[in-house]
């Protein structure tokens, strides 16, 4: 087990937090703040008992000179001081005498943000490379480190994995949060347990399918990713989504798991995405321009049945093209079936969130994790690197 924050006496203390505070800005201008309100639970958790606080944080990807420009944190030191109703401190260098002297000076109740960590990786990619020197430093200016940027686990960085060698480190709320609603979800002893995939390709995912599989009692495959497994089953599949070096990957999994996997057995249709003319076909009824773009009526309820007495569900990806309202049926009658009837399901990994926020049933479920990548790694049963780096307790 992993040190939290409330392990900790943080009275006095300068705490160093890890933040994911990597909001969309656009013209300077914050479109979306959910993250920086996602934080405030750690931060003011150390307000509240007695110490000051050093937040670190990443912000989009930093490669040039203009880069640097759109992604300052700037804009969200000014809304962080907005939401926390005091004065954030904001130092425009990521290293430096004038940063070691702002953090010596910090009193009890002060709030410090530390520009974008990747400005680091202008100087020989310092940041992403983990370079141990810039950790030190970083790891100098507080007391404690505690991560709660849980977006950037999987990554081994600088800001998060690298200083948590030179401090006594813990996780924060957001963490502990994802974290532990992960695990309960994978390791509870209930069936019938329901994997959902979906999303655009089977290479990314099949880590997460390998790792789910022998576990769960029912693997409904939906999305871009059905059409390899049906290929693999030899279906003309016309122009859908192939991810042609995974066809030997699904052969296996349909071999050892066919009591298990289910695929769809009809599917929307075009022959293009930028067509407004579609229809609902059976899967052994595809001709060659056909392009499977959504599961189709049968399909959603053939999936609807195998739910039906689901105690537990993890859903990694839509059912189809979400973004284009003539694909988006399958994703939305399954998010809702699960929503009203109340099944104990958890949703990330990939692009997952988005189609759970355009359907407005975010509140809807056990859990909608805030992490793609990290999620997905958690999913293939990997220990992050941001997360094996803490203190054991
Ligand atoms: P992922 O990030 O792997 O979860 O993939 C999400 C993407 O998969 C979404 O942008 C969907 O538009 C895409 N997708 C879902 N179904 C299909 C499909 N049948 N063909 C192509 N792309 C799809």
């Amino acid at each position: 087990m992993k040190k939290k924050i409330t392990d900790y006496d943080i009275k006095n203390k300068k705490v160093i937090i890890r933040c994911d505070l990597n909001v969309p800005i656009k013209d300077g201008i914050i479109q979306d703040d959910t993250r920086i309100r996602a934080s405030l639970e750690t931060i003011n958790y150390c307000l509240d008992n007695g110490a000051s606080v050093i937040i670190l944080s990443h912000l989009g990807k930093v490669k040039s000179d203009e880069d640097k420009k759109k992604n300052s944190l700037y804009p969200v030191c000014v809304r962080l001081s907005e939401l926390l109703g005091r004065e954030v401190l904001f130092s425009h260098d990521t290293r430096s005498d004038n940063l070691t002297r702002m953090c010596n000076n910090l009193k009890i109740g002060d709030v410090l943000l530390i520009e974008n960590t990747r400005f680091e990786d202008l100087n020989g990619n310092k940041e992403s490379g983990c370079d141990l020197d810039l950790a030190k430093y970083w790891a100098s200016l507080g007391d404690l480190f505690i991560n709660d940027a849980y977006g950037t686990c999987h990554r081994a960085h600088a800001s998060n994995v690298g200083i948590s060698k030179y401090l006594e480190s813990g996780l924060g709320f957001l963490v502990i949060n994802e974290v532990s609603k992960l695990d309960n979800i994978i390791n509870e002893d209930t069936h019938p347990y329901v994997v959902i995939m979906g999303g655009a390709k089977v290479v990314d995912k099949i880590k997460v399918i390998e790792n789910l599989v022998s576990k769960c009692d029912k693997l409904l495959i939906g999305g871009g990713m059905a059409y390899t497994f049906l290929k693999a089953l030899d279906y003309n599949v016309g122009n859908s989504l192939v991810d042609t070096e995974s066809i030997d990957f699904c052969k296996r999994m349909l071999d050892s798991y066919q009591d298990k996997i289910v695929l769809p057995v009809d599917s929307v249709v075009s022959e293009s995405l930028d067509s407004d003319k579609c229809l609902e076909k059976d899967i052994n009824k595809f001709n060659d321009l056909d392009m499977g773009l959504d599961i189709g009526s049968k399909t959603i309820e053939l999936f609807k049945d195998n739910l039906k007495d689901a105690k537990r569900v993890i859903m990694n990806g839509p059912m189809g093209v979400f973004e284009n309202k003539l694909y988006e049926n399958g994703t939305r009658e399954i998010l809702e079936y699960l929503a009203k009837n109340n099944i104990k399901t958890l949703i990330g990994g990939g692009d997952s969130v988005s189609s759970v926020n355009k359907f407005n049933l975010a509140n809807s479920f056990y859990h909608v994790s805030t992490g793609g990548g990290a999620t997905l790694e958690y999913l293939e049963g990997k220990i992050l690197p941001g997360i094996g780096a803490i203190s054991d307790e």
